[in-house]
């Protein structure tokens, strides 16, 4: 309870972002924006790494921090193990819902939680707008959540 209540009330002076942008101001490698990966090949000495736009960044090792679903979409040499395969072709696995409340006027700082068989297990103040307080809320199961129609919501998983 302590954590959730040190999230609804600490955050970044300026952003998340400026976590990043310290991180990259902090060290000397390049940083190359939108610079999609098709093919890694790590068959010799060097790794070769091919992008879209059909140049190649050779390089002594790679780490790749890819999402389990843009995993699969990359031409690995030699191929990665089964498991990891089929874990990317399998996809998300979070079946998680996230939702945005905005409630008027001024609310104290706050976080609650609720027992697994409820829709939501988690809400708590994140920033005012103009006064309004808003609110965010996560639940484990999407599946489960209902709109505020009543109707079962369309989308099956959200994060
Ligand atoms: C709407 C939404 C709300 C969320 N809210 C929260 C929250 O409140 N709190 C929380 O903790 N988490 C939240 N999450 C989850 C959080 O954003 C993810 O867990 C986190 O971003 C995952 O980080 P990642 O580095 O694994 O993947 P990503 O952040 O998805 O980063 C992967 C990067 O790889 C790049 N990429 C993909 N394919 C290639 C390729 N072939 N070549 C080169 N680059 C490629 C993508 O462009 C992207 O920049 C939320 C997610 C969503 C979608």
């Amino acid at each position: 309870m302590l954590w959730f209540e040190a999230c609804a009330t600490y955050r970044f002076k300026h952003g998340t972002a400026s976590l990043i942008d310290a991180i990259v101001a902090d060290s000397t490698a390049e940083v190359r924006l939108n610079a999609e990966v098709t093919a890694i090949d790590q068959s010799g000495d060097t790794v070769e790494i091919r992008l879209t736009d059909g140049s190649t960044v050779t390089t002594s090792a790679v780490v790749v921090t890819l999402p389990l679903n843009a995993l699969k979409s990359i031409e690995v040499t030699p191929p990665l193990s089964k498991g990891k395969r089929a874990a990317s072709q399998e996809g998300q696995a979070s079946r998680g819902v996230k939702v945005w409340i905005r409630a008027r006027g001024h609310l104290a700082h706050f976080a609650a939680i609720a027992p697994a068989d409820r829709p939501l297990q988690l809400l708590q103040k994140e920033y005012e707008v103009d006064g309004d307080t808003i609110i965010v809320s996560l639940g484990r199961d999407a599946t489960r959540w209902t709109s505020p129609t009543g109707r079962p919501s369309k989308r099956s998983s959200a994060s």
